[in-house]
Formats: structure tokens, C-alpha cells, sequence
């Protein structure tokens, strides 16, 4: 007999009643011609932060990639498993996506593991732990701000991390040349789960800033 948990059996029903109901033209046309979205988004895991109900959108919309702590990590061709690099690849060469967002927010527990990375259940010798040394070197440097409480480092290097991520993007071959050739547009992002804002990051300056909304 066939088992899933009450609710997604719930919440399934509500889907197919609701949404999949009203959209269900959308759905079979993008499964006679396949998928184009224009967006990829790398996201956190974090159930508080799904990019399709922050961004409101639909299927086909956005190409989602969520790991811990919305990292990307840099240009390695080694034979080893990289499942974000490979997501990243079918996005950018396969569907050549327009646009690559990186999302961070707010209380990232795979931040604060950066942070602190002695603090319990996690250790360095976790899989968490190994990955967020992607930024150790920040994670260091704001760890060291005795200028700044918890909260501010916490935010600090949920920021910093974006950019950080945004500059291994361009690590990539295929992100920079179509970068270079303006068909490709990188953007960062931090949302707020407690007050629902989004912070958007300024390509000029780094900063990250209000949106105006119409
Ligand atoms: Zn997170």
C-alpha cells in the first residue's frame, strides 16, 4: 500500500484541487514542450525560504537549486560529485537561464554552523561543517568582530556569503563568457523570514537594498 504522511497526502489533494486545477493547461503544455525558464535561483534549504512562494511563481517559472546555506562553490572540474556545479551547468548550458539569483536570509542555521563551527550537533567533521569551509575565510574574519553582536555577524555573513558566491559563480567558463557577452545577469538577494522584506544587492556598490515596489 502505497504511504506518504498525512499532510503532503493532504496537501496534494489541495493541489491538485486548487492550483494544478486552474493551471492545468500551463502544466500540460510545459510537458509537451518542455521547460524555458529565464531564472535560476540558489537558495538555502531552509523550509522558511522557498523562492516559488517568495517570488510567486508558477511552473516553469524558476530554476531552483537549494543547498545549505545557498553556496556556490568554485570551478573545480576534478571528477568529483558536484551537484550544485552540475545544476549550474544544466541552467546555464542547457537552458540558458538569463538570470542567476542568489538568495540568502535571515537566522540561516548553515551560517550560523559557519560562525561557530564547534557549537553542538555540528562539528568540522560533519557534512555541514566541510561544506560551509567554502567561506571559512569570511566566516573567520566576522567571527573575530568583537565590535559586533551575534545578530549583526549572523547578518553580516549571511551577506558576505552571497557575494562570495556570486564571485565563484564567475569562476565558471560558461557564466563568464555569457556574462561578458551580456546574456547572462547575476544578481544577489537576502530575505528577511521574520518581516517577509527582501534586500536586493546593488551591483555597483555590493550593498544590499530595498527594492521600490509599484
Ligand atoms: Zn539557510
Amino acid at each position: 500500500m502505497p504511504h506518504l504522511p498525512e499532510h503532503l497526502l493532504a496537501g496534494y489533494r489541495n493541489f491538485m484541487n486548487g492550483r494544478y486545477l486552474t493551471e492545468s493547461g500551463r502544466y500540460r503544455e510545459l510537458a509537451r514542450e518542455g521547460q524555458a525558464p529565464e531564472t535560476m535561483i540558489v537558495a538555502c534549504c531552509d523550509s522558511r525560504s522557498a523562492p516559488e512562494a517568495i517570488f510567486d511563481a508558477g511552473p516553469g517559472e524558476l530554476f531552483v537549486l537549494r543547498n545549505v546555506g545557498n553556496l556556490v562553490p568554485p570551478y573545480e572540474p576534478d571528477g568529483e560529485f558536484h551537484s550544485t556545479s552540475a545544476a549550474l551547468e544544466f541552467a546555464v548550458q542547457s537552458l540558458k537561464v538569463k538570470n542567476i539569483v542568489v538568495m540568502g536570509h535571515g537566522r540561516c542555521g548553515g551560517i550560523r554552523a559557519a560562525l561557530d563551527p564547534n557549537s553542538a550537533p555540528l562539528s568540522p567533521g560533519d557534512f555541514i561543517g566541510k561544506w560551509m569551509s567554502l567561506i571559512a575565510p569570511a566566516a573567520e574574519t566576522v567571527s573575530a568582530s568583537t565590535f559586533m553582536t551575534a545578530t549583526e555577524r549572523q547578518t553580516a555573513l549571511e551577506r558576505i556569503s552571497i557575494r562570495y558566491s556570486l564571485a565563484n559563480l564567475r569562476t565558471f567558463p560558461c557564466v563568464s563568457i555569457l556574462e561578458g557577452k551580456g546574456r547572462l545577469s547575476l544578481h544577489g538577494a537576502w530575505f528577511d523570514i521574520s518581516t517577509g522584506e527582501l534586500w536586493v544587492m546593488n551591483k555597483e556598490t555590493g550593498d544590499f537594498e530595498r527594492p521600490v515596489l509599484e
